[in-house]
């Protein structure tokens, strides 16, 4: 029998990397595509073909088609991510988040692609004061809060198009704050900008302290309000929704647990998970970060089923203290350590011509 066949684009990253293992663990059979500028080759699953190209050249993306004929579905990762850049950077977002989509959209409908996963963000909802407590639902007004939360939405209305015109079935999924880890793959950036990440950095004695964003927002301490949610069970949304669109043509899902913590209570779990004191230093606010963001996610609940594992932040932030921990130096703490095991045979990458 003849496997589904799914591209996964920065299926080195954080995110996309525990995708493309919960796509092999269901049974399909996947092709990750990622330019390893942010991603890292030794968290792709060795069960998965590796091509390494850029979205930014039409030549890249027809030869991984030309290799891979037979992808019938994707999972579009690879973008740049990081709100805080885009507002320093904002073309760098606006444009090449944008025109890297389109291009993969391009070949994608030429090889009759039937489906698509968009990983969008919670950067859409850029809340009005009065609206600023509220869970927010796939019925929010759209109201970027940043270039890179435009680029997202740009590439949502793209796939409307995509739809209409193609009869591409597509889903987005708007994630608020990704977090955790499983034991072998985890959140390794360079430079760290996020949260949690950084405030285990500063526990593993990596850097003095945390600087927070800001404390003069509308919120129970005056810190900014994220909904943290397991990156594997954002990871078996994407799932869930791939098999979703064989019912459903077109699905916009928000992705969170529904809970909203302060940067400041943020910083005190991490405290009692790692028993470091974690100094913390006030700072100003960061361009772009809205005060407030939890996630409904009443609605893929209800369509797919979807239940979060991980509920408690405590338990969250415990698995992401146990790969920092084991992993000091990120990735290339199992490059070195899996170099001098014979056990290991590498594997195969795949470079377009
Ligand atoms: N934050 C902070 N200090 C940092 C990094 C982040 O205070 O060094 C705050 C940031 O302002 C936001 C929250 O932590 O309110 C989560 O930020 P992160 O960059 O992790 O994710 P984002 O919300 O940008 O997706």
């Amino acid at each position: 029998m003849r496997t589904f066949k799914v591209l996964v684009t920065g299926g080195a990253g954080y995110i996309g990397s525990v995708a493309v293992r919960i796509l092999l663990d269901a049974g399909y059979s996947v092709v990750v595509f990622d330019n390893l500028y942010q991603g890292h080759v030794e968290a792709v699953d060795p069960r998965a073909a590796f091509v390494q190209g850029d979205l930014s050249r039409l030549e890249d993306i027809r030869a991984l088609f030309a290799a891979h004929p037979d992808i019938q579905a994707i999972m579009h990762f690879a973008s740049y991510t990081l709100v805080g850049e885009s507002m320093h950077q904002p073309l760098k977002y606006l444009r090449d988040n944008v025109a890297n989509a389109a291009n993969l959209l391009e070949i994608a409908v030429q090889h009759n692609v039937q489906r698509f996963i968009l990983s969008s963000t919670a950067n859409l909802f850029d809340l009005p004061a009065d609206r600023a407590s509220e869970p927010i639902d796939e019925h929010f007004p759209v109201r970027p809060g940043s270039p890179y939360g435009e680029s997202k939405y740009a590439i949502e209305r793209m796939l409307t198009w995509m739809h209409r015109i193609y009869g591409l079935r597509y889903a987005c999924l708007r994630y608020f704050n990704a977090c955790g880890a499983l034991d072998d793959l985890g959140e390794d950036h360079d430079p760290e900008t996020h949260l949690i990440p950084l405030v285990l950095q500063v526990a593993l004695g990596k850097r003095p302290h945390i600087l927070i964003f800001g404390d003069d927002y509308p919120t129970r301490d005056g810190t900014c309000v994220r909904d943290y949610i397991h990156v594997a069970d954002l990871a078996q949304a994407h799932l869930l929704a791939l098999e979703g669109l064989e019912r459903f043509e077109v699905r916009h899902y928000n992705l969170g647990n529904e809970t909203g913590y302060t940067v400041k209570e943020v910083i005190e779990v991490a405290r009692r998970v790692t028993g470091h004191p974690i100094p913390a230093v006030i700072g100003p606010r960061r361009p772009g970060d809205p005060a407030t963001l939890v996630a409904s996610s009443a609605a893929i609940r209800r369509d797919l089923g979807w239940q979060p594992r991980y509920r408690d932040l405590e338990t969250i932030i415990r698995t992401a203290w146990e790969w920092h921990r084991t992993h000091p130096d990120g990735y290339r703490s199992r490059a070195l350590s899996s170099r001098s095991s014979p056990s290991n045979p590498g594997r195969d990458v795949c470079l377009p011509q």
